[in-house]
């Protein structure tokens, strides 16, 4: 194939992330400012509604972020000042911060290369070096369901069984993903998803906590709102005076607008279409991308129509002919954006500093983390764009010198 980097070097620009609006949302977030009711009301629960029953799940509790869901998950199942608590090194700061709001303390697990999961298997040994504690956040990274259950038993679930661990998903990048079928979000444990402008499915700003148990429902809905015993909306519509409401706690302020829940209907709504889309993308680059020797593709244990395709992370190996942080610049000069997920927590001054921590205990994440890179991944990119992103790839591993 004849390629002519040069003619369309000036003509490129593929950021590495790009939202799609293009379905109902004007039209919702019309309704919602016409109706002059602008923050949680109606649009609010039937995003609920709409979710629980796309992720099947009991509850579905509408938040501003997903930040705040993972911390009324943390504060509806009882974590307190001491408490430790398993987190995943590879992934994003609010992750681990949400567990110092309690005051409680973050165990960092190292994951398994090539998927940047945590497994059961490394679960097992952080049990038997910690056995103290009761609670872990596990992350489907990038939007690949960790190993929550598998056919032969032995599944993180299982594990946390066994041992009395409470399970908080993080699945700020899976939705919608499924594991053996069955989608994340019914697994019976809490879940956690983002609407952050760059995640699968957006509302600006947002987030969700799903549950099947009506106690930590219960609880979350109040501490979403202030500790009030119910919310603004039904205030308005009860027989009680409407003055009337009462403080059973020192709650927070987390509810979601209905401007964002608006955006977030129009949004669910196309979700399935916008996930095949980006797997349309994943399959592009395991194609074309096959064989490349200094290059690791994602490992995956699920199947590709099961995954939520949030992010496509490359690892660049040790034995590459370029640096990482040359092969973004020459990418950038080229006209295309990436991103780095993660550089891990193990690394950062705070959680370094705080629990003396060293890179020694993460060695997966260390290899990782030296030759990671996430390429672009989203609805609209197209198959000439991405065709241009892999060419570029190739040029650049194959006739950069060190
Ligand atoms: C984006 C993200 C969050 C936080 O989501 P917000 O909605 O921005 O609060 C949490 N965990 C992971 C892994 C994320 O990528």
């Amino acid at each position: 194939m004849v390629y002519t980097m040069q003619m369309d070097k000036q003509m490129k620009n593929i950021p590495f992330a790009k939202v799609v609006c293009d379905g109902n949302e004007m039209k919702y977030v019309q309704e919602v400012i016409e109706s002059g009711w602008l923050t949680t009301a109606s649009k609010a629960k039937e995003f609920e509604t709409r979710f629980a029953a796309m992720v099947e799940a009991k509850h579905a509790i509408a938040v501003n972020s997903c930040t705040a869901a993972l911390h009324l998950a943390m504060d509806a199942i009882g974590v307190k000042a001491g408490d430790r608590v398993f987190v995943p090194t590879m992934t994003f700061t609010a992750t681990a911060e949400v567990v110092r709001y309690l005051g409680a303390d973050p165990v960092f697990l190292d994951v398994e290369f090539g998927s940047s999961l945590l497994t059961p298997y490394i679960l097992q040994e952080a049990i038997g070096k910690y056995p103290d504690v009761r609670t872990l956040i596990v992350v489907h990274f990038g939007g690949q369901a960790a190993k929550l259950t598998m056919p032969e038993g032995q599944g993180i679930l299982d594990v946390c069984r066994k041992h009395d661990i409470k399970v908080v998903e993080d699945a700020a990048h899976a939705f919608p993903a499924r594991l053996n079928g069955k989608i994340v979000g019914s697994f019976g444990t809490i879940a956690c998803f983002s609407f952050y402008a760059n995640k699968t499915i957006t509302t600006g700003e947002g987030g969700m906590l799903v549950t099947n148990d009506d106690e930590i429902a219960r609880r979350a809905r109040v501490m979403r709102l202030h500790g009030i015993d119910r919310d603004i909306w039904s205030r308005f519509r009860d027989r009680m005076p409407n003055w009337e409401y009462d403080v059973i706690a020192p709650g927070f302020k987390y509810n979601m607008p209905d401007i964002n829940a608006a955006i977030g209907l129009a949004q669910l709504e196309r979700a399935e279409a916008l996930r095949q889309e980006r797997e349309r993308c994943a399959r592009f680059y395991f194609k074309a991308l096959a064989g490349l020797e200094s290059i690791e593709l994602p490992r995956l244990h699920v199947k590709p129509e099961e995954h939520a395709w949030h992010l496509f992370p490359i690892i660049l190996r040790a034995n590459a002919s370029v640096s990482r942080q040359r092969f973004i610049e020459l990418l950038a000069e080229e006209g295309i954006g990436t991103s780095v997920h993660y550089k891990p927590l193990h690394r950062m001054t705070y959680y370094n500093n705080v629990y003396n921590l060293t890179s020694r205990d993460f060695p997966n994440a260390e290899r990782i983390w030296k030759g990671c890179l996430s390429l672009p991944i989203y609805p609209s990119l197209s198959d000439e764009e991405l065709k241009y992103i892999c060419h570029t790839i190739i040029e650049i591993v194959y006739k950069t010198k060190k």
